[in-house]
């Protein structure tokens, strides 16, 4: 283990005093979410979990995927516009894959009737391992990419502070000033705020799309309250509100409560459990509106792990962006082996592979929201039982990335004061506007560090697993 802070971690008397103050000082940041009691009441409320000191980063790293990430951004538009590679793509999938199958119904039926917006709206975090190679090197390594709902771009703004002060309460004051600047939440606002610009009507509104169960509410307070502060009114409402208030005008206009809806940002909408059968009806209904939708249906597809798979075959990335090879080989760069496991032979060598060594790789689902994916010997278990039917093309395979593991403490509510081994995850936020045929705006807009113990294989912040972090950058 790299110690970072070894001084600290070594001991346990500062530890107790200095946890405190870190806690504290999260929660006058407003680092905060509701509890697990209570998840849709602000009464009580606990600090988000985070870790007492930033984690090392490696600063070439840390470049690369900012530098990376207007390239996803225009990929991930251009695919989203491509119905015949999703159909290709995608057409294994959904014969037994229902979710990913009642998306594609939405896809469809808005591919046979017209799309009615014009302006797009892209808001995704992509996120990074550090692979550790044979060679001693590190390499950035995309996990995936989230075309929706890409979440803590808010909390994430508030978590430097808490950092910085930790560290000067150490007496490292220099070590404090190394902390970097983060505002995702402003950078998302903007790009919503633009999209309700050109959408172009003085009092329509911008929709929260919300869960049931609304633990993480803070974070989406922080871009609500920075588009208020733009005069940009919003609300927030359930798939079924919109079910049960909701309406399309003649002109294909979306109206909820009255109120003429510009932007539909979806918080929700990405898990099976998010959809009753009235929910579909209202997913359908805005997918026919001429609000803008982040994401529109297209690109939340764009976000399968499938889709994934498929990028990473050669010459996927140049017909995307064919004039533009740098583009390719960044984003190439960033891609670790993923293996299709379609029928056929090339998915019968997937299932040879996996088996013969499957602390190697990862079995990933069509899922998202962590706690989906299988490791080691499940891997084998699970091909056992699949591997002759067309079940296994619900799955695909990826190499694992193997990060050094660094000590670090993570702190939760109610929790002890308690030394790690933890690895950590890079996510960058990108956010772009294309009105018809032109990208108007295309643009990193920060950062998010989490980190985990390395005893849990998967699993976010918002699962319990991971916790807020600060890269260090080394
Ligand atoms: P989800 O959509 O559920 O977030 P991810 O692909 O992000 O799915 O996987 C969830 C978690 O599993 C990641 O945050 C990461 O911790 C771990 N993970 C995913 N892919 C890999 C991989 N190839 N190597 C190592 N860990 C991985
Ligand atoms: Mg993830």
């Amino acid at each position: 283990m790299s110690d970072l802070w070894g001084d600290v971690y070594s001991n346990a008397k500062l530890l107790e005093e200095i946890a405190p103050i870190a806690i504290d000082t999260a929660l006058l940041q407003g680092v905060v979410m509701r509890t697990k009691e209570s998840p849709n009441s602000s009464d009580v409320v606990n600090f988000a979990p985070f870790t007492l000191l930033p984690s090392p980063v490696p600063t070439a790293l840390f470049e690369q995927a900012k530098s990376v990430q207007g390239d996803f951004n225009l990929l991930v538009d251009c695919i989203s516009q491509n119905p015949s590679f999703l159909e290709n793509t995608l057409s294994s999938t959904i014969k037994v894959d229902d979710f990913i199958e009642q998306l594609f119904r939405i896809y469809r039926h808005m591919l046979n009737e017209g799309l009615a917006q014009t302006v797009f709206l892209g808001i995704n975090r992509s996120d990074y391992m550090f692979d550790c190679r044979a060679d001693g090197t590190t390499a950035l390594k995309q996990i995936e990419i989230n075309t929706i709902a890409a979440s803590f771009g808010g909390l994430s703004s508030q978590t430097p502070v808490i950092h910085q002060h930790v560290l000067k309460a150490l007496g490292k004051p220099e070590e404090a000033c190394k902390i970097l600047s983060n505002n995702p939440s402003l950078g998302i606002s903007r790009g919503i705020a633009k999209a309700w610009e050109l959408y172009g009507s003085e009092k329509a509104v911008v929709m929260f799309l919300v869960e049931n169960v609304q633990r993480n509410i803070f974070d989406h307070r922080y871009i609500e309250n920075e588009l208020w502060s733009s005069n940009i009114k919003v609300i927030r409402r359930r798939l079924t509100d919109v079910y049960e208030r909701g309406s399309l005008d003649e002109d294909k206009c979306l109206r909820v409560d009255g109120y003429e809806v510009a932007v539909a940002y979806f918080r929700t909408g990405y898990m099976p459990q998010d959809y009753s059968e009235q929910a579909w009806e209202a997913r359908l209904m805005i997918e026919r509106s001429r609000a803008v939708k982040c994401p529109d249906i297209a690109t939340q597809l764009v976000g399968t792990k499938k889709v994934q798979q498929e990028l990473s075959r050669p010459l996927v990335l140049e017909k995307f962006l064919p004039d533009q090879p740098e583009a390719v080989s960044r984003i190439r760069e960033t891609f670790a082996g993923l293996y299709s496991l379609d029928i056929g032979e090339e998915g019968d060598q997937t299932v040879k592979i996996a088996l013969e060594n499957p602390e190697q790789y990862v079995l990933k689902p069509q899922r998202e929201g962590g706690g989906n994916n299988i490791y080691g010997h499940e891997i084998k278990e699970v091909l056992e039982r699949v591997k002759n039917s067309k079940e296994r093309t619900s799955y695909i395979l990826m190499d694992k990335i193997k990060p050094q593991p660094v000590t670090n403490c993570l702190l939760r509510a109610n929790g002890k004061v308690q030394v790690s081994e933890c690895i950590s995850e890079l996510g960058m936020f990108g956010v772009y506007v294309r009105q018809g045929e032109e990208i108007v705006l295309n643009e990193c807009v920060g950062h998010l560090l989490r980190t985990k113990a390395t005893e849990h294989a998967d699993g976010g912040v918002a699962a319990g697993v991971a916790v807020l972090d600060n890269p260090y950058l080394v």
